[in-house]
């Protein structure tokens, strides 16, 4: 049966972390868009920790929120214990992070999808995709109810040929409790769709009452919180989403009555019974063929790469306010359950640690991103977009964030309107896509710091500054924050000049900043200024000079962005092109030289032969005919 007569303009498959960001986006910029999803029960579920934001993952919550995104509200409002790291260091580097009270958050989140105008929601699993052509038109479910639709998006997470694995122990699922999507992939293949394995893990889940915290360390929230959201979400006169009428307000005001994580250790008897039981774990054990998060190692991992640490670090999360179970951050397994109990029970705090769920691991498959456009549209299938863990990445924010990429270009499509694409120099979601397509993954990716050559301009304050110009474009936020934004841009510029332009003590303000002096000796009206204007100012003045090189660099290499590659250029008919370059540029059909250039394996030398031929190129076709 077909459901709708009128196709959707935007139909989303999943509804995790990528999902609700891609079927928010497009109903809230107007479109009908339907959302699918095996269980509504688990909508915007944390398959894993019960935290949002970290390293670089804090600034791309950031920029979900500058792009009018979700995950920094449902954050702050489902938040109960947050922390600015590296504190102590630059701002650049300084990243908000967040516990969030895991069923709060989803329910928060499942409300907010529940009262989106131009969103519907259908529980119901995606078995397969319709195609006409080169196109995807529909999708089918396992309820033989088929639903129509002018963009796809696909966000099924870890579920597509999900296997878990416990030891020997084997459940088909996406997660523990959930069920496997079987026949999705062979839908993806039949159209020459390539997939390969990944895998990932998760640690045992605790009884709260059953552990020793008098011999745990407390870690507290900060006392000054960081919230991710930019409007005050502490303030009900400013929100924006539901929260407009406070009474959708979850019971606590976001950062105040935060609760504590809790420290401890491994010993040298959690090291021996994990090595003495290496064969048995499914990793190890040659029973999972995916390849693993390297930056997330299993407590197996650990011990087998750092077997001179005589401790490994773990800290005790709680998965929320009205509840007893506590995440162990640090021991994810695949280790069979009789070895996780006995490693358990011989970390101090834990001896008589009763387990609500053992530790596992899950493999699934994905799709080489590099399959896809800077838009995350399929280049074989038109219309058919791809967002989150199902491209190769790891994480709720990297999810989020593809999934409102996603979501605003599955929009832009139906209506035959220019794209959305976040640039390297803009954001962690700009490299993180671009990394993506141009250079793929063999393994879970996810975002750290380093990944981004223009770091220094990433710092999470400045978020709303660098995408304001792709809100404008595409309508993503309330014509209210947009002036909002505009005018605290012109209150930091202005002052940016007022302290290089007046003198105190013989030096401009500027210098004085720049020589590390207190900001409280500034002038009275800087002083009084709004925090976030105040330290972006601060932080635009004290860092001037390594700004403006990184400036200087995004003007050098944006030019490469700009020099467009036309479409179905023959890359393998260049002379002077090397072979191995033409075909992995033919294999990409990257967009314009900038992509071209960051694909690995072409080198500068071929940049120029190329740069060389589509000038050429170009010229030959403005040329009339004979
Ligand atoms: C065991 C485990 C451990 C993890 N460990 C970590 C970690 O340590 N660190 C980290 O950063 N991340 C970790 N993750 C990853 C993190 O959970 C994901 O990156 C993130 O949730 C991905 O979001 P997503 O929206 O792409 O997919 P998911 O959150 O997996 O959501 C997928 C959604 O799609 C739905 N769905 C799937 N198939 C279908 C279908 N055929 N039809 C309809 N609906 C469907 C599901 O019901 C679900 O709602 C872990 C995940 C798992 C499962």
């Amino acid at each position: 049966m077909i459901y709708n007569k009128l196709p959707y303009d935007v139909i989303v498959c999943g509804a995790g972390h990528a999902g609700v960001e891609a079927a928010l986006a497009a109903s809230r910029m107007g479109a009908s868009t339907l959302l699918l999803t095996g269980n509504i029960d688990t909508i915007a579920q944390m398959s894993c920790n019960p935290a949002i934001g970290g390293q670089a993952k804090g600034q791309i919550v950031r920029e979900i929120d500058a792009l009018g995104g979700e995950m920094a509200i449902n954050t702050d409002l489902t938040g109960i214990q947050f922390r600015l790291l590296n504190e102590s260091r630059g701002p650049a580097v300084q990243s908000p992070r967040a516990q969030c009270d895991k069923k709060a958050y989803q329910y928060r989140l499942k409300h907010t999808l529940e009262l989106q105008p131009n969103l519907q929601i259908f529980q119901a699993m995606v078995t397969g995709l319709i195609y006409k052509a080169d196109r995807v038109v529909a999708v089918k479910t396992n309820l033989d109810i088929e639903f129509q639709g002018h963009s796809i998006v696909v966000t099924t997470g870890t579920f597509l040929r999900g296997l878990m694995h416990i030891g020997k122990n084997k459940n088909e699922g996406g997660r523990l409790g959930d069920f496997s999507a079987k026949t999705l992939s062979a839908s993806f293949l039949e159209v020459g769709i390539e997939l390969q394995r990944l895998k990932t893990g998760t640690p045992p889940r605790l009884l709260g009452r059953s552990l020793d915290f008098s011999k745990m360390q407390e870690q507290r929230g900060d006392p000054e919180p960081t919230l991710f959201a930019f409007h005050d979400t502490r303030d009900s006169g400013d929100l924006f989403h539901v929260e407009q009428t406070g009474e959708r307000r979850l019971g606590w005001t976001p950062g105040t009555d935060q609760v504590s994580c809790w420290m401890t250790h491994t010993t040298a008897e959690t090291a021996h019974i994990v090595s003495a039981n290496l064969k048995r774990s499914a990793l190890y054990g040659g029973e999972i063929e995916g390849v693993g998060p390297r930056y997330c190692p299993s407590i197996e991992d650990k011990i087998v790469r750092f077997a001179d640490k005589p401790r490994h670090l773990l800290y005790l999360e709680p998965e929320g306010r009205s509840t007893n179970e506590y995440y162990v951050n640090g021991l994810s397994t695949s280790l069979p359950f009789d070895v996780q109990l006995d490693m358990v029970h011989s970390v101090p705090g834990l001896e008589n640690a009763q387990l609500l769920r053992p530790a596992y691991a899950v493999e699934y498959d994905f799709a080489q991103p590099t399959q896809l456009f800077p838009t995350l549209e399929s280049k074989k299938i038109e219309n058919l977009f791809f967002a989150g863990q199902i491209n190769g990445t790891s994480g709720y924010e990297e999810a989020a964030t593809q999934g409102l990429i996603a979501g605003v270009n599955a929009v832009q499509k139906a209506r035959g309107e220019e794209p959305l694409i976040i640039k390297r120099h803009e954001g962690y979601s700009g490299v993180l896509i671009d990394d993506l397509v141009t250079k793929g993954t063999n393994e879970p990716y996810r975002m750290f710091t380093s990944r981004a050559e223009h770091r220094l301009l990433f710092n999470h304050a400045s978020a709303e500054f660098r995408l304001i110009d792709h809100a404008k474009t595409h309508k993503l936020l309330s014509s209210n924050r947009i002036t909002n934004i505009e005018s605290k841009i012109k209150a930091v510029k202005h002052w940016q000049e007022w302290l290089e332009n007046h003198r105190h003590e013989g030096k401009s303000w500027g210098e004085h900043i720049r020589r590390g002096e207190s900001v409280d000796i500034l002038p009275l009206d800087f002083q009084k200024l709004d925090k976030a204007t105040r330290d972006e100012t601060a932080y635009r003045v004290k860092y001037q000079g390594y700004l403006q090189r990184e400036q200087r660099q995004i003007d050098r290499a944006g030019n490469m962005d700009l020099i467009k590659i036309p479409k179905k250029f023959d890359f393998l008919a260049i002379k002077g092109l090397r072979r191995e370059s033409a075909q992995k540029l033919t294999a990409f059909m990257p967009l314009n030289l900038g992509q071209a250039s960051r694909i690995s394996g072409v080198n500068p030398a071929d940049i120029s032969v190329l740069m060389i031929h589509i000038a050429a190129s170009k010229r030959d076709s403005r040329e009339p005919g004979p």
